[in-house]
């Protein structure tokens, strides 16, 4: 029964860009569905593995181009998996497939065109390009193990027919009426052989079935001398032409891939069109045999930081594609590394639960971080802007691994880029403890929102006085890399916010501890009436040796959550009881010197002390970029303070 479909409305958007504005490079559209076709028959051949009866006999899987120029039409067959018809509404009818999802959410945010156009070459719509060649397309499509076929027609205008049909044997025909070309619209004739030749070669040549294609030679008509007979009498014979080399490009060895042929590799398996930053290939040889070729993709995906994120390599067993994606071929940190892993010993019908237990595999995955992390290593060391470019993208993801990785922790630490107090430049932890003064002993960082905010911390004025570099940790997951990074080079990893910090020689320590001491007993009483008055929101008054300039700071005990951390938590729970803080003040600084003189003169509710207490903690939560407890509070406070300042 025919029946005739709308598209979806954002399909149809996207069709009428790709057929009108998009791509000067039309003929890409061949790539697409021979790629299309070359994952239905790894579809079909891991089906088969399960299901034997779905494959008939011998049959060879194969993709077969046949062009008719007479009625200008091309067909791509292939004898994959086929689809059902509930299958070609899902797949062509619909754009459904994970990387559009978000494109289609874009697609309904923008309303300019140029704009669109930028997306769509960011994402690439696979079948749909036909539609750039084709003012017509017709799919036979039968899946292997059902008796009916489905037809589906478009002109995509909007809508599509689906029929019923016959197909003799499973798998999917595409028939594209080729438009007319005005030879001035890039519109090369694709019923020719050498048109199609040119285009597979180009594109297509890894994939691991036969491209074939039939042509039709007139030749001589030879005697029994094998010579031309007279008269010059030719006859028509068929040809069966391979055109792609059907070579694993894993397994050939890397000098002899043309970039341009990995790229086209790397768009196939990972569906992403942009380019890859960087290849990544592994030969191991030994115990356990296996080849991989990865790839840090040119950009990160926009989910790769969300839960639902779906790594995975391909995983190749002696040539058949046993999973699409598999999460176990590299720990989560490394997820966002794309590629295929070949292994010879496996058992082509591994499940999930066995691979991860699998021994081969743990010493695969092993391999394969080595592998990735030194080259990453090499990366930095060796084209230092590129790294700067990956860390920029991927850095988050790796730092996860400080805390995930077993094997090669150390190797992952090796490769953090911190923000630090020296400069703009992001720098390694070994290059901060190569810049180390002698009677440094602890790395110091601060955690915080940015790295405006964190560079004006008052906690950095003691450091800035004494020249000493620190890190700036300012992505909210370095909070908790620092729970489990809390060494490097047997020094310790330090908060400046955190505990009391010494940066004093031994002597010199000796004599500010007794200085600051004695400051403690001349301010006791203020420091006592603040604390009482605080005491809801802050632990300990105390004295300070790491202000210069500012009057107050807020730190947290040696062992408390940074500010930052605590945040986190609590969008985690959804609230809960503050931690208390401590609350030091600079005894230098002429507002305490003022202020304590005042107490002493006219006593706690003379000189206002609770005001001044509630300014100066306020003052200090907003120095290190928190909010304010009572904001309605601290602004009449700060408008009565202007107004007693101008008389
Ligand atoms: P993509 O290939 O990137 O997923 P396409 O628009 O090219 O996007 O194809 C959409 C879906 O249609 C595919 O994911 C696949 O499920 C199905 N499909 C396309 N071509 C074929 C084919 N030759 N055989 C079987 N299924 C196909």
């Amino acid at each position: 029964m025919s029946e005739t479909y709308e598209f979806q409305a954002e399909t149809q958007r996207l069709l009428h860009l790709m057929i009108h504005s998009l791509y000067t490079n039309k003929e890409i559209f061949l790539r697409e569905l021979i790629s299309n076709s070359s994952d239905a028959l790894d579809r079909l051949r891991f089906e088969a593995i399960t299901q034997p009866e779905l494959v008939s006999g011998d049959e060879p899987l194969e993709i077969r181009l046949d062009p008719d120029s007479e009625k200008r039409t091309l067909t791509v067959h292939d004898n994959g998996i086929g689809m059902s018809r509930e299958e070609v509404i899902a797949n062509i009818g619909t754009i459904a497939k994970s990387g559009t999802r978000e494109l289609m959410e874009k697609v309904q945010a923008t309303d300019s065109e140029d704009q669109l156009a930028a997306l769509i070459g960011q994402f690439g719509v696979g079948f749909y390009s036909s539609f750039m060649v084709a003012d017509r397309v017709i799919l036979v499509t039968r899946r292997a193990g059902e008796e009916m076929a489905t037809r589906w027609e478009s002109a995509g205008d909007g809508r599509y027919e689906l029929d019923e049909a016959e197909r003799d044997g499973h798998g999917t025909s595409i028939t594209l009426h080729l438009k007319e070309s005005d030879g001035d619209d890039g519109l090369d004739d694709f019923t020719e052989e050498w048109t199609l030749k040119r285009i597979v070669k180009r594109y297509s040549d890894f994939v691991t079935y036969p491209i074939r294609l039939e042509v039709e030679r007139e030749k001589p008509v030879l005697d029994d001398e094998g010579k031309p007979v007279e008269g010059g009498e030719t006859k028509t014979e068929t040809e069966d032409l391979v055109l792609n080399s059907m070579k694993p490009i894993w397994t050939r060895s890397e000098g002899d891939v043309e970039e341009a042929e990995l790229k086209e590799f790397y768009r196939h398996i990972s569906h992403d069109w942009s380019d890859p930053m960087l290849p990544v290939w592994l030969k191991a040889e030994g115990r356990f045999e296996y080849q991989a070729l990865l790839f840090v993709p040119g950009s990160a995906p926009f989910d790769l930081y969300y839960v639902g994120f779906e790594p995975g390599l391909q995983l190749y067993v002696r040539r058949v594609l046993i999973m699409e994606r598999s999460a176990d071929l590299l720990p989560r940190y490394l997820r966002f590394i794309k590629g295929v892993v070949e292994a010879s010993d496996l058992p082509l019908n591994v499940s999930r639960e066995l691979l991860q237990h699998n021994r081969q595999v743990v010493a695969i995955r092993k391999g394969l971080v080595r592998k990735v992390l030194d080259t990453l290593r090499k990366l930095r060391d060796d084209e230092p802007e590129k790294y700067l470019a990956f860390w920029k993208e991927f850095g988050r993801a790796l730092k996860e691994g400080v805390d995930e990785e077993r094997d090669y922790r150390d190797r992952v630490i090796e490769l953090l880029m911190f923000e630090t107090s020296e400069g703009e430049e992001l720098t390694t932890l070994a290059a901060y403890v190569s810049r180390m003064p002698e009677d440094q002993e602890e790395i110091f960082y601060l955690t915080g929102e940015s790295r405006e905010a964190v560079a004006a911390s008052p906690h950095l004025e003691a450091f800035h006085a004494k020249g000493i570099e620190v890190l700036y940790l300012v992505d909210p997951v370095d909070e908790l890399m620092v729970q489990s990074l809390t060494e490097y080079d047997d020094k310790k990893l330090r908060s400046v916010g955190k505990g009391a910090i010494d940066l004093s020689s031994d002597d010199e320590k000796e004599e500010m501890q007794k200085e600051l001491e004695e400051k403690e007993k001349t301010f006791e009483g203020m420091l006592e009436a603040m604390q009482k008055h605080l005491d809801e929101h802050v632990k300990q008054v105390r004295l300070s040796g790491r202000l210069t300039s500012s009057p107050a700071c807020l730190v947290g005990a040696e062992h408390d959550y940074s500010p930052q951390l605590e945040k986190l938590l609590m969008k985690g729970k959804g609230g809960g009881a503050k931690q208390r803080r401590i609350l030091e003040l600079n005894p230098d600084h002429a507002i305490v010197q003022t202020l304590r003189t005042r107490f002493e003169e006219k006593g706690e509710e003379g000189v206002a002390l609770d005001k001044y207490a509630d300014l100066l903690f306020g003052y200090a939560t907003l120095a290190e970029g928190s909010e304010l407890v009572d904001p309605v509070r601290f602004n009449s406070q700060v408008v009565e303070l202007m107004e007693q300042g101008l008389g």
